[in-house]
This record gives C-alpha cells, structure tokens and sequence, in this order.
C-alpha cells in the first residue's frame, strides 16, 4: 500500500474536496456568461482539476498544455519547458490556468506571459501554493491551500512521476529519496 511511504499527511481529502467545492461556487458566480477556457497544466492539475470542475455551474470549455521544470527530481530545474501547446486558440478569451502547485513561480510566470502576448485575458487557479519557494512575482487568483516549503506528493503530484493517486496531499519519508 501507498500510505506505507507516507510521513505525514498534510491535506485529507475531505479539505480538498470541500475547498475545490467553495472555488467552483465563487468561478461560477465570477465566470457566469463568459464561456472561459479551462486550462488544465499536464500532468499534475488533472485530479484537482477534474474535483473542481464538476461545481462550476456555467458554460466552459476545456483544454490541456504540458509543461515542465522539474526532471525527475524535488528540486525545480529553473528552466520551463513546452512539452505539448493547447489547441484553442485564446485571442480575447478568459483563459483559467489551474495548476497543482506554485513553488519558484517560474512555470506560471512563462505561461501568463505566453497567453497573454497571445491575447488572453489570464485567471489563476492553484490547489496549492508554496509562497516561501518563490523566486518571481506572481499570486494566483484563486487558491486552494497555502502549504509550507516541503516536498510534497499527491492529488497529481509525483515523485518521479510516482504518487499522483494518492487521495491526499502528504509528505514522503526521508528513505524513498535515498532508493
Ligand atoms: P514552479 O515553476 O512554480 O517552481 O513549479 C511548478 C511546478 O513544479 C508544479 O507544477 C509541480 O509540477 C512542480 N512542483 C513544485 N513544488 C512541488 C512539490 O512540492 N511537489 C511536487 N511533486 N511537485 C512540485
């Protein structure tokens, strides 16, 4: 069983799920009648993203881009990757990025600028955010939790690309590093 490689658990899932709750019911009130683009960030976003969906209550669409700065490891490359574009084009749009974590900020820093110099109109929404890893200056718009500067794996977040089902957010023992 996972939970066996778990130190602690940092937040349930109960939390997550009523947060994603109370974010779909404020999107929806600030969203009504302006058919956004949801964008998911492949491939850590997806649970939260798919939690946070089903509350918002007004048209949207969807799609996807991949990007990355981490290779593997716990600690940010500092260098932002496209892995795979989005397909809608977003002149004029909303767009809401939701993202699983913000750590240095360097990803969402290169994303916002992206879109934005492609005419979006950019939302940010994050399950969790690291303020005390930040190296640029950006702040979502909506956020789930703020969390501590820890490692942290689950509800699409990996180690490795291990760990993204864990229902919870946790952190991992000490002994998995050193494998
Ligand atoms: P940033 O560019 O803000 O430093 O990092 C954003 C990306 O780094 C996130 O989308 C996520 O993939 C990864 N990341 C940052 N902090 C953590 C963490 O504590 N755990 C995991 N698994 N990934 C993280």
């Amino acid at each position: 069983m996972l939970e066996q490689y778990i130190e602690k658990v940092l937040i349930s899932e109960d939390q997550i799920t009523q947060r994603a709750k109370e974010l779909g019911s404020e999107l929806t009130k600030d969203f009504e009648g302006k058919n956004p683009l949801i964008l998911g960030i492949l491939r850590g976003s997806i649970p939260f993203l798919a939690e946070l969906v089903k509350h918002i209550d007004t048209h949207v669409e969807m799609d996807f881009m991949a990007l990355s700065s981490y290779h593997g490891g716990t600690k940010s490359s500092g260098e932002v990757k496209m892995i795979m574009d989005l397909d809608t084009p977003v002149n004029g749009r909303e767009v809401i990025i939701v993202e699983d974590i913000i750590d240095t900020g360097l990803t969402l820093k290169y994303l916002r600028e992206l879109l934005e110099h492609r005419g979006a109109i950019v939302t940010i929404v994050t399950m969790l955010d690291k303020k005390a890893g930040r190296k640029v200056e950006i702040d979502p718009d909506y956020l789930g939790f703020d969390i501590p500067n820890e490692f942290v794996v689950g509800f699409g977040l990996d180690y490795d690309e291990n760990y993204r089902n864990l229902p919870y957010v946790g952190v991992l023992k000490q002994e998995v590093y050193m494998d």
